[in-house]
């Protein structure tokens, strides 16, 4: 090895230990900004030592790709609004996926080339050549899956109107283990004929139908399962993809984005309650066991004022409040950490039931808390907080719906089996939303029907700015 490749290898090793010691940063709230800094110093060394050490393409090239990267990425980044960071996140996988198709794509053709000229001499296919060949296919399959899947996943969350329910059609199950037989065919004929880049080509196409067939079918309420899923694709692609340009950091990186998003994917079903086989081959339309609005909510709904929730609030001892996807949109999250510190200074207790697929994105009720410096210790798992619920004197729930939806208990339901929050089993729930509308999973509450709920319509700040006003007077 000489000097040069030497360094280069060294500078990946850093790189790929500061990505490692970046996500170790980011498995706790209290080290994630310095975790992340850490993994951005990590990329921002080997993008400088890939650049600076590729022979390949012209440097005018890189930055025309720079300036059109920068430009659509800060656009982007700036026009989007925090409750649509999910959906910004489904296109940067679906992107990465896309970069893994083209690259794959570009090598192959290279190698495709270069094997027919070692045909056209009579020479032997080196045993190397089918290595790269196959880590191309993969990196392609994954890749397009990824892509497409991603693009659905975003026009999910969107709620375009065609996307917004579970689609079936007849028999997709066996449509899709069908696709799945035919990619497989198709990456046994890529390395049968390593001069030809049709089987490539064709297998992004099955892929890409395959992306769409498999995303599409899936509930809005399992999306956290699957973009988790596809984030962990598109860090297998690039691992692929790595191994196609024999590029090690590559490879590391891939790798990392790959296992964290599996393990992801598992916190996520456990948190749904779903196995990862039901949410991917399994229709998750509302059953007919559900209830319709009308029949839940007739007559039984009682509303309630500021004035009403700040007297319950002068005589209660235990508080839990519990944010919701509402949260986000209302930016409420300061006027909640408001409300919480009032009631503390009162000798309330104060906790937070943070619910892990509350909101549109893991993770997202800790992000909003912890900008509004909620102190950490303050939030609370669902098992924990449970365990207490029934000695709750008041269940505060701001801008959530399904992850406090007892129908979950309800076998026939469609988010039967997820874990809630158990808020109807506090003396008193205080529900904050603006109208009796359902929540991502489309089906009505019946929290809001009982005997001891109160709602409390209005948007979730200009509520909580209400509720404190009220309680100071
Ligand atoms: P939901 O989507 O169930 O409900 C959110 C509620 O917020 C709505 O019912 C809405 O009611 C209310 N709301 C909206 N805007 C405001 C506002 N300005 N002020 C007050 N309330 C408001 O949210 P949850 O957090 O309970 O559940 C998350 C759902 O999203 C689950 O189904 C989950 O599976 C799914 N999901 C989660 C992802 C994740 O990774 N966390 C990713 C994708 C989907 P109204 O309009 O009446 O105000």
């Amino acid at each position: 090895m000489d000097t040069r490749t030497t360094i280069i290898a060294l500078a990946y090793l850093v790189s790929a230990v500061l990505f490692i010691l970046g996500l170790k940063g980011l498995t706790h709230p209290r080290t994630a900004v310095r975790g992340n800094l850490i993994g951005a110093l990590g990329m921002l060394l080997a993008v400088v030592v890939t650049l600076v050490s590729q022979q390949i393409v012209g440097y005018w090239l890189i930055g025309v790709g720079l300036v059109i990267g920068t430009v659509v990425g800060a656009v982007l980044a700036i026009r989007i609004q925090m409750t649509a960071m999910p959906q910004m996140v489904a296109l940067f996988n679906g992107f990465g996926g896309a970069a893994s198709v083209l690259v794959a794509w570009s090598e192959l053709i290279v190698l495709a080339g270069h094997v027919r000229e070692l045909s056209a001499k009579e020479l032997p296919v080196p045993g190397d050549v089918y290595g790269t060949l196959v880590s191309g296919l993969l990196a392609g399959l994954i890749g397009a899956v990824t892509f497409w899947g991603s693009l659905v996943a975003f026009a999910k969350l969107q709620e375009y109107k065609a996307f917004r329910k579970p689609y079936e059609y007849p028999f997709m199950k066996l449509g899709n283990v069908a696709l799945g037989l035919l990619v497989v065919l198709l990456v046994v004929l890529g390395v049968m004929c390593p001069g030809s880049v049709w089987p490539y080509v064709l297998l992004v196409l099955v892929a890409s139908v395959l992306g769409v067939t498999l995303v599409n079918p899936i509930g809005g309420a399992d999306m956290p399962v699957v973009i988790a899923l596809l984030n962990s694709y598109s860090g297998l692609a690039a691992a692929a993809t790595g191994f196609v340009l024999d590029n090690s950091v590559l490879i590391i990186a891939g790798s990392l984005v790959g296992a964290s998003g599996v393990i992801l994917t598992q916190i996520m079903c456990k948190a749904m309650n779903r196995s990862l086989a039901h949410v991917l081959f399994g229709v998750l339309a509302p059953t007919d066991g559900s209830a319709t609005a009308d029949e839940v909510y007739g007559g039984k709904v009682k509303a309630t004022s500021a004035e009403e929730v700040a007297m319950l609030f002068e005589s209660a001892r235990r508080v839990v409040i519990v944010p919701g996807y509402g949260l986000a949109v209302a930016q409420a999250q300061h006027t909640v950490r408001d409300l919480a510190k009032l009631l503390e200074s009162r000798g309330c207790a104060v906790e937070f039931a943070i619910h892990p697929v509350a909101g549109r994105m893991p993770g997202h009720m800790n992000v909003l808390l912890a900008e509004a410096e909620v102190p950490y210790d303050q939030l609370k798992e669902p098992d924990e907080i449970n365990a207490a619920m029934g000695q709750t004197d008041v269940a505060l729930v701001i801008g959530a719906n399904d992850v406090v939806n007892p129908e979950a208990r309800n076998p026939k339901s469609a988010i039967a089996g997820m874990p809630i929050i158990d808020c109807d089993k506090a003396r008193t729930c205080v529900v904050v939303k603006r109208s009796l509308s359902p929540g991502f999973a489309g089906i009505p509450n019946p929290l809001f029907a009982l005997d001891n709920t109160l709602m409390f319509f209005g948007d979730g700040r200009k509520a909580m700015l209400d509720l404190l006003a009220a309680m100071k007077e």
